[in-house]
């Protein structure tokens, strides 16, 4: 006898796929406020000696030129802290100090003009020593990035769980943050590290449960590109899905630029934050009836610097062209050497394969005079099913 499922469940479950965000507070990190509804921040670190303040700025400003919008270096030595204030001055996003062990050089690093701090407190020598972190961070009014790590997690907290499982992570987080308060301190930001995704995406859930101040969220130690890449995607969008997340970092193995890039895609695959057009295309078979390798890297070329949040669908035949160019804002569906571009879903032209891309780009163009003022609340009031969803942001 054939099974008949009861579907009425799907009545009661919501349209739409889109979780709202975990709900945090703010904190301004020389001058770019992070958590809230504010756009999810990319940052990365150097890999640079900092002491080389030359080398150092370089790669900064190649990571600004990418996009990066917080940059971090590390601060092993006195003569580290001493070389902050050149590297400041010589850049236009808002500087990290990174701290591990010694909290003698939390406290001397703070002594300069650095916009945030991070510290593992798991690492760094008892809560006293913590404590004495986060009165200087008060003092001079400065954010602190509370970092815990799996690999890092107090002995204790290893034994009682068995292991450091997303428990294990979430109590240690906690525990410093109830330090933090007792200091009158609420300008910190979160995060739950480790390099194994079911326990970082556990961990982060889990946190939001209990805590509201931003996350930083993070693969660590994810390795060499593309795996790190992939992997990085793998484990910050079922976070990034369920709403978590504040600032992004992709912890590539090697030059940290591309890491801004890779950051930037996963926000806008989860729509998290979309700042650019989103290309649909198909991975084409057998029925292609066009050349759309070449027709995607022609508007991939000339659509290099858009900002536009408009998605385009570019399929290869009819199988599946006309559907997914109907949902798409602009799409065209291909069929021997032709096409039919849609536009909000219906048909406004048929074009040739060689005019496919211009027509394509001046839909674009048409799309941006009548998204002129394409902010999240605009963007939210144009809303149809076919649209980006309201999380678009600058
Ligand atoms: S849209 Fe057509 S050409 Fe593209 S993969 Fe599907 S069937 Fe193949």
């Amino acid at each position: 006898m054939q099974k008949k499922r009861n579907l009425s469940m799907l009545e009661q479950v919501s349209r739409s796929p889109h979780k709202s965000r975990h709900k945090t507070r703010e904190v301004v990190v020389g001058g770019i406020a992070i958590g809230g509804d504010n756009p999810i921040r990319v940052q990365s670190m150097t890999t640079t000696d900092t002491f080389d303040v030359a080398a150092t700025v370089a790669q900064i400003h190649r990571l600004e030129e990418a996009g990066c919008e917080l940059v971090r270096v590390t601060v092993p030595k006195a003569q580290d802290a001493a070389v902050l204030s050149e590297i400041k001055k010589s850049i236009k996003i808002p500087l990290i100090c990174d701290i591990h062990f010694d909290y003698k050089m939390a406290l001397a690093a703070l002594d300069h003009p650095v916009d945030k701090i991070r510290i593992n407190p798991g690492n760094i020598g008892g809560n006293d020593r913590f404590r004495q972190v986060v009165r200087k961070a008060k003092e001079r009014g400065l954010p602190m990035r509370i970092g815990v790590n799996a690999g890092s997690l107090e002995k204790e907290l290893v034994e009682k769980y068995g292991f450091p499982c997303p428990p294990a992570m979430v109590e240690s987080a906690i525990r410093y943050i109830e330090i933090a308060e007792s200091e009158g301190y609420h300008d910190m930001i979160i995060s739950l590290k480790s390099s194994d995704v079911p326990t970082a995406v556990e961990a982060y859930r889990l946190y939001a449960q209990l805590a509201d101040y931003p996350t930083h969220i993070g693969i660590t130690e994810a390795g060499k590109p593309p795996y790190a890449v992939t992997k990085s995607a793998a484990g910050l969008a079922p976070i990034l899905l369920d709403g978590i997340g504040d600032t992004i970092r992709i912890s590539l193995l090697g030059d940290p630029v591309p890491e801004i890039a890779a950051g930037f895609d996963i926000l806008q695959a989860t729509q998290r934050r979309v700042r650019k057009p989103e290309l649909i295309a198909c991975p084409t078979c057998g029925r292609l009836a066009i050349d759309l390798e070449k027709i995607i890297a022609d508007l991939e070329k000339r659509l290099e610097g858009k900002k536009t949040p408009v998605k385009i669908s570019v399929l290869g035949c009819v199988v599946n062209g006309p559907g997914e160019a109907r949902e798409a804002d602009i799409g065209i569906a291909a069929g021997n050497g032709k096409g039919v571009i849609f536009r909000n879903g219906e048909i406004v032209r048929h074009v040739l394969e060689h005019e496919m891309v211009d027509a394509l780009l001046e839909e674009v163009q048409l799309w941006e005079q009548t998204h002129a003022s394409n902010t999240t609340d605009s963007r939210k009031d144009s809303i149809k099913k076919h649209s980006l969803p309201m999380l678009t942001t600058p």
